[in-house]
């Protein structure tokens, strides 16, 4: 398989890519996928329909670059998010991956450092390299969560140019308090992004660090459709800050970095927001009951705000992983020793797993 490929030493790239394999889950062919937080569930044929006809429309303007800035999807994200903001607060990419990259190539680089609590994203750490910014962790209690007083010290200690606290995190579930990211932006010396690609399954009433920006011109909240929005494929995320921190984005990023296709797409999507986000209640009451069944298997399971469970322990996880994969249930092998990821998923998919969970368990015991 080529991403299991490694950089050979023998051709003249970066020493620091040399034996690196390119990023990425498994992509295998299987019934049951519950290993990248995908929405489980595909757009309706209604808006199928207005896609294809948006991609028709921009089909006939591709002899042309696309509008550079994307000032219309960028006022229609805006609009989504609320809380006053307007198109030159919101900075847009494809997906929130490129939007991160954006923020280090224009507030990290050589001899500077980006901070964040682990465990955490695992692709943070590959943006730093990816941009020359030194990658700096400091860890999340035994709970998973960021405590401010952990959180400052580390910010006072570290004096990073970026901090990032991701809420919900990645893989734990675990949200951040906004007292917390207050605590850090007015230690931070640099720029703080606080990654919220999963807050529309947060609990109700969670509230989002978009209502800090008001008063903090250094903070940043990046969000992206391909969680709850049902828009991996689409790749679009996005980001909300002060018009000044969106322009430092703007130098860096590569002209006409989101195609005419995206771009009609997204705004389609967009356009249908409470069809494209129906299942987010759904998909919250499946991790719950999911939560429960887990624990009642006398399993540990960290609280989450988000649309998948981190669940363990096991001596051998990598063996859990595979009894599922062999019974057609596909997870993720990532965070903490011991410890495995689960999205949540359609009731099918969810008994799938849990039947395959016992009988992998069962067969193990
Ligand atoms: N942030 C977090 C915390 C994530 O888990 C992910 C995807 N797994 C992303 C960002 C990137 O998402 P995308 O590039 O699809 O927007």
């Amino acid at each position: 398989m080529t991403s299991t490929v490694t950089v050979p030493a023998a051709l003249p790239v970066r020493p620091e890519l040399v034996g690196e394999v390119p990023y990425g889950a498994p992509q295998l062919d299987v019934p049951v996928c519950l290993n990248v937080n995908e929405n489980p569930y595909p757009p309706s044929e209604a808006v199928v329909s207005d896609i294809a006809a948006a991609v028709a429309g921009a089909a006939r303007t591709l002899n042309r670059y696309p509008e550079r800035d994307a000032l219309a999807l960028r006022a229609d994200l805006a609009a989504y998010l609320g809380h006053g903001l307007a198109a030159d607060q919101v900075w847009a990419a494809n997906g929130s991956n490129e939007v991160m990259t954006h923020v280090l190539q224009a507030f990290g680089g050589p001899g500077r450092s980006v901070l964040s609590f682990t465990p955490t994203y695992s692709m943070y750490p590959e943006y730093a390299r990816n941009t020359h910014t030194r990658w700096l962790t400091a860890p999340r209690g035994d709970d998973f969560t960021v405590r401010t007083a952990d959180a400052v010290t580390a910010v006072e200690r570290e004096q990073p140019d970026v901090v990032i606290l991701t809420s919900p995190n990645n893989p734990t579930g675990t949200a951040v308090g906004l007292d917390t990211v207050a605590a850090v932006c007015d230690a931070a010396p640099g720029v703080v992004v606080v990654d919220e690609a999963y807050h529309e399954f947060a609990r109700t009433g969670t509230p989002s660090a978009l209502e800090l920006l008001p008063g903090y011109p250094r903070l940043a909240v990046s969000r992206t459709m391909s969680k709850a929005f049902a828009f991996a494929g689409g790749r679009l995320g996005y980001l909300a800050a002060s018009p000044s921190f969106v322009n430092a984005l703007r130098v860096v990023r590569l002209p006409y970095h989101l195609s005419a296709v995206t771009q009609a797409v997204a705004r389609v999507a967009l356009a249908h927001a409470p069809e494209m986000l129906a299942a987010v209640d759904s998909l919250r009451t499946a991790r719950d009951e999911l939560a429960r069944a887990l624990v009642a298997r006398g399993l540990q399971v960290a609280d989450s705000d988000a649309n998948f469970l981190l669940f363990g322990r096991f001596a051998d996880r990598h063996a859990v992983w595979q009894g599922l994969l062999d019974r057609g249930v596909l997870i993720r092998e990532v965070g903490p020793e011991g410890w495995l990821r689960v999205s949540a998923g359609t009731p099918a998919e969810m008994a799938a797993f849990t039947a395959a969970l016992d009988d992998t368990l069962q067969e193990q015991r």
